[in-house]
């Protein structure tokens, strides 16, 4: 008996009949961002876990417990990217990219992350996102957020909801946290053993609890804005009345926080409720401590990551974005079709850049040609029979709802099919 080996837990194969929807995904976002003035940037997918854990930062859930990290065979200390921030700020810094002008950059890329599988959440997930660095906002701010809007637009997707916050500076959030202490503590035999646990090490993250005892708890909490200074309560106000202005529907969370202190003023999340309580599929925020962290230089930034599993799962419920493989399934039947058929092939494709043509393979009957051309997903079925050799025609039937089958001069099928296809 051979073992059969399956994938790792939590990781998963990406199969053709979904491929066109992540391409779809993909392609979108960097024509979207292209429009932005972003370029895109490629980080390793392996790093030094001390990245990691300075970046991210040592009592979050991905260090503490999600991370793949481990010693190679060189006794070095490595991990497999948990997220991409880290990484692409260490790459701008390596790379003297924070010098002069503001960047502007996107990344996309497996992630790793150790905790437990579920729906929308995995072992190894895919992100793609976007990282601004040298730019204070909160124009900028509202721009990434007018750009997210655009992409859900460009997808066809609907029902995404925007909520915002704003977490301050750190001095604000150092004030605001001995606050939230000395309330929590004279509650803290009513607060869930997580909340317990982080009272100690990062308080700001029980306000991100899904505990609804520990929710009910915060209600009556003192809130972050009231903390702020005239510099913070300006800031928001700004960046809030900008989205007003460009009609950019929101809701101000005061729950969501990030848990790191070089997060400052804006956070915002995407949320869906279409997709059960792994609703979020874009997350990001202002941190305009960590590149000061990382390099003693104060450089500010901003930016932010959106799943993909979780959108192209949304692409399919929404039946957004398009599953075919082929726009015309190409059948070929009699002696000399197939020559005749391998030449117009390939003069369509250069006349036709974006067209999606598969060619028939191996012969068949009519029937069982039909019956892959329908497996494709094409739109029509072009088709060329022996008889039509001599009068140089060809034919094209539409696989897909009514419309007539049409016989025309093969000198005619491109024009028709740009018609159709560009
Ligand atoms: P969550 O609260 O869902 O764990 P997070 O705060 O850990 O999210 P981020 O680190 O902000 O998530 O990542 C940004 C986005 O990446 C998330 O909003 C989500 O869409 C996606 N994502 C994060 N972790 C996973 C995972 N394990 N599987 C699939 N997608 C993920
Ligand atoms: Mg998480």
């Amino acid at each position: 008996m051979v073992e059969k080996i399956k994938t790792i837990k939590g990781m998963h194969d990406i199969l053709p009949q979904d491929i066109s929807l992540w391409q779809h995904l993909e392609a979108t976002s960097s024509k979207v961002f292209s429009a932005y003035g972003y370029t895109e940037i490629r980080t390793p997918v392996l790093e030094k876990t001390a990245l990691f854990v300075h970046s991210i930062g040592e009592s979050t859930d991905i260090v503490e417990k999600e991370m793949y990290a481990f010693e190679d065979r060189g006794g070095e200390h490595i991990a497999l990217r948990p997220e991409g921030t880290a990484g692409v700020v260490r790459a701008a810094i390596e790379n003297g990219l924070l010098y002069g002008q503001p960047q502007r950059l996107w990344y996309r890329g497996a992630m790793f992350r150790r905790e437990r599988p579920q729906r929308g959440r995995t072992r190894q997930f895919h992100q793609i996102g976007i990282e601004v660095f040298g730019l204070s906002g909160p124009d900028i701010d509202a721009e990434i957020i007018l750009m997210g809007q655009r992409l859900w637009q460009s997808l066809g997707l609907t029902g995404l909801r925007l909520e915002i916050n704003s977490l301050g500076s750190s001095a604000e959030r150092a004030d605001y946290r001995g606050k939230l202490v000395t309330y929590l503590e004279l509650r803290f035999a009513e607060l869930d053993e997580d909340s317990q646990r982080r009272l100690k090490r990062n308080p700001l993250r029980i306000l991100d609890t899904k505990n609804p005892k520990t929710r009910e708890l915060l209600k009556d909490a003192p809130v972050l804005q009231d903390s702020f200074g005239t510099d913070s309560r300006n800031y928001m106000d700004k960046l809030l009345t900008t989205l007003d202005s460009m009609g950019v529907c929101y809701t101000v969370n005061p729950f969501l926080v990030r848990g790191l202190d070089y997060y400052s003023q804006t956070v915002f999340e995407w949320i869906t409720d279409e997709l059960g309580a792994q609703g979020t599929i874009c997350a990001g925020g202002r941190y305009d401590g960590l590149v000061e962290q990382r390099s003693g230089k104060p450089w500010p930034g901003i930016g932010f990551a959106m799943g993909e599993e979780r959108l192209v799962e949304l692409l399919k419920l929404q039946s957004a974005g398009s599953t075919r493989s082929a726009d015309v399934f190409f059948v070929l039947m009699g002696k000399g079709t197939e020559l005749a058929g391998l030449k117009i092939a390939e003069q369509l494709r250069t006349e036709i850049p974006g067209l999606r043509l598969q060619s028939n393979m191996g012969g068949g009957s009519f029937k069982s040609q039909f019956k892959r051309a329908d497996r494709s997903g094409a739109e029509y079925a072009l088709i060329l029979a022996e008889g039509e050799l001599d009068s140089a025609s060809i034919t094209i039937k539409p696989l897909r709802g009514q419309g007539e089958q049409v016989n025309m001069p093969q000198s005619e099928l491109s024009t028709w099919l740009k018609k159709h296809f560009e």
